[in-house]
């Protein structure tokens, strides 16, 4: 049986009726890493376009626990792409001046520019996640969140960003095996910290708070993708062809050249 990559707006989303190791019979792990490289051809051209076109803008937000791929993710979606027009914005624990301020303004100053491609390595939802599962703010404050976060994303697609949500999703024990390994091989261990190990005992948690975002947030003007991430190939996969589609969908063009350039001869 085939699995939803989106849930209808307004659909209580439940996590465990989603399976994090799925991966349909189209390909496999080496006719996915061509796939992959042709969409990442294809993408070259339409970054190109909608850079000439200098209208609109693409916005990927990635979300998931830890492990669940979101650098592996950038890694593949990046290839095909101009660096010239595609920035990548990680976000951490808020610094001090960032925390003075309400939590969408780290935010929007980094949504992409007309032209570009941004991506998001966490986002603002990280601001109904950890903040929630942690109690950083009180429980009304980030309860408030989810509407604000929905016209904050009607306020960006309305203003021609395209935005592109995937929540990477992998299983507990995949995220053990990971986290495992990372330990084993001394050039992952700098991606391991102890305190990977507390939110993991939170896991319960943020299922339930990514259960709340994933349904809350999940509109027909921004919807969720649930990407299946326990296999990379898939996930990689998976975030490549939605983001070829999106960007196919805009179909970007290049703008009227200037009058009268016909017979120009340069000398
Ligand atoms: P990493 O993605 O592994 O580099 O870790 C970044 C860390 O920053 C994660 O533990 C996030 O939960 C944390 N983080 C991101 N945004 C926020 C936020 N708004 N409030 C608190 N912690 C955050
Ligand atoms: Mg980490």
């Amino acid at each position: 049986m085939s699995q939803p990559l989106t849930v209808a707006p307004g659909k209580k989303i439940r996590l465990e009726e989603f399976d994090p190791a799925y991966a349909n019979d189209d390909y496999n792990k080496k006719t996915a890493a061509d796939r992959i490289r042709e969409n990442a051809k294809k993408m070259a051209e339409l970054g190109y376009r909608l850079y000439a076109e200098n209208r609109r803008a693409v916005l990927l937000v990635l979300q998931g626990m830890d492990t669940s791929g979101k650098d592996g993710t950038i890694r593949t979606v990046m290839r095909g792409l101009n660096p010239q027009s595609c920035q990548v914005h990680p976000f951490k624990q808020p610094s001090i001046e960032e925390l003075e301020h309400d939590f969408l303004w780290r935010i929007h100053r980094e949504v992409p520019r007309r032209g570009n491609v941004g991506i998001f390595n966490r986002s603002h939802y990280e601001d109904v996640l950890v903040v929630r599962v942690r109690s950083l703010v009180p429980e009304r404050e980030w309860k408030s969140r989810y509407e604000l976060i929905n016209s904050f994303e009607k306020l960006l697609t309305e203003g021609d960003v395209t935005i592109v949500k995937c929540f990477l999703h992998i299983s507990k024990e995949e995220q053990r095996e990971r986290l495992q390994a990372r330990l084993d091989n001394p050039n992952k261990r700098w991606k391991f910290s102890k305190g990977d190990l507390a939110e993991r005992k939170l896991w319960d948690q943020y299922v339930e708070a990514y259960e709340d975002a994933l349904t809350l947030c999940n509109t027909e003007h921004a919807p969720w993708h649930i990407v299946p991430s326990d296999r990379k190939w898939y996930r990689n996969l998976t975030d490549s062809e939605i983001l070829r589609k999106t960007m196919e969908e805009m179909d970007p063009r290049f703008p009227a050249a200037e009058e009268g350039l016909d017979g120009i001869v340069v000398e």
